[in-house]
């Protein structure tokens, strides 16, 4: 079993859910004590109790990934329970569909506040805290939306997402010297509550895109995000790793 991360504490955004939760058991699994934060504070209870069931030791927080002073609040909380934070997962999101004329500017800054400056506001309060540790892993999410074309997803979700790989590679490159990586994986359609609504008839359409010939599992995105969190991936940085089943290749 890979226990590089033993000793290791990991924080999680998005923890309460899907691809996050994934990611906490995946990294607990790996050694490392987790933070399972969202703002669904029952959401993240539940992963600890998962984890407790594993034997896996977890702690729930709830935080808004948009305030700062909540963002900062959490770090401190995490900082003061376990000493430090060596591994951050920005895992929370929200989504949205709809063109142009249907994303009103409410809209687009309430995405753009969980998807994009919630992790800007994630890395600023956990950098210092890695500084002191002598380095850290950040891994990010974007999404197969944030690299090519969409046909679904709003102009607002798709610049988020964008927005996540600008923001990997500035910080790859910032931090590099401070023996912090920063990457970032975008996946493919993914099987969790938050495409639930896509009903029989839009998973059929997404799926048929898709070379392997299904939708990704939870567990095959947090397997990614446990691969750049770890030393397996100690020679990279800033970078994106597709997750996709092949539905975009470059
Ligand atoms: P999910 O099951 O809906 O989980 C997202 C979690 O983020 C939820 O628990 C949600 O809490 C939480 N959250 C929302 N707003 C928050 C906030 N302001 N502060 C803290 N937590 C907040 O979705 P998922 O599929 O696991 O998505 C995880 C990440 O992968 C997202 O960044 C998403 O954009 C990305 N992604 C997903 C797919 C896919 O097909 N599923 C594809 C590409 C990329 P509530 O439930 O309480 O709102």
């Amino acid at each position: 079993m890979d226990d590089s991360l033993r000793g290791k504490v990991a924080l999680v955004t998005g923890g309460g859910s899907g691809i996050g939760r994934a990611v906490c058991l995946q990294l607990g699994h790996m050694g490392a004590r987790v933070a399972a934060a969202d703002l669904s504070l029952a959401g993240a209870q539940a992963t600890v109790a998962q984890m407790a069931d594993a034997g896996l030791e977890g702690a729930a927080y709830r935080v808004d990934v948009s305030s700062a002073a909540a963002v900062q609040a959490l770090v401190d909380a995490v900082c003061r329970r376990w000493g430090g934070v060596d591994v951050l997962a920005n895992t929370a999101g929200i989504y949205q569909v709809g063109g142009l004329d249907e994303i009103d500017e409410a809209a687009w800054d309430r995405l753009l506040d969980v998807n994009l400056k919630g992790a800007f506001l994630l890395c600023r309060a956990v950098v210092p805290v890695m500084r002191e540790r002598g380095g850290g892993a950040i891994v990010n999410l974007s999404s197969i939306s944030g690299r090519t074309k969409s046909d679904l997803a709003g102009v607002n979700y798709v610049a988020s997402k964008a927005g996540i790989i600008g923001l990997t590679m500035c910080l790859g490159n910032q931090l590099a010297r401070d023996g912090i990586r920063v990457n970032c994986v975008a996946p493919g359609t993914t099987d969790t509550p938050m495409v639930a609504d896509v009903g029989a008839e839009g998973r059929a359409v997404l799926t048929k895109r898709v070379p392997l010939g299904r939708l990704g599992q939870p567990e095959e995105i947090a397997a990614a995000v446990a691969f750049l969190a770890s030393p397996a991936a100690s020679y990279i940085t800033g970078e994106t790793l597709n997750v996709n089943g092949g539905a975009f290749m470059v």
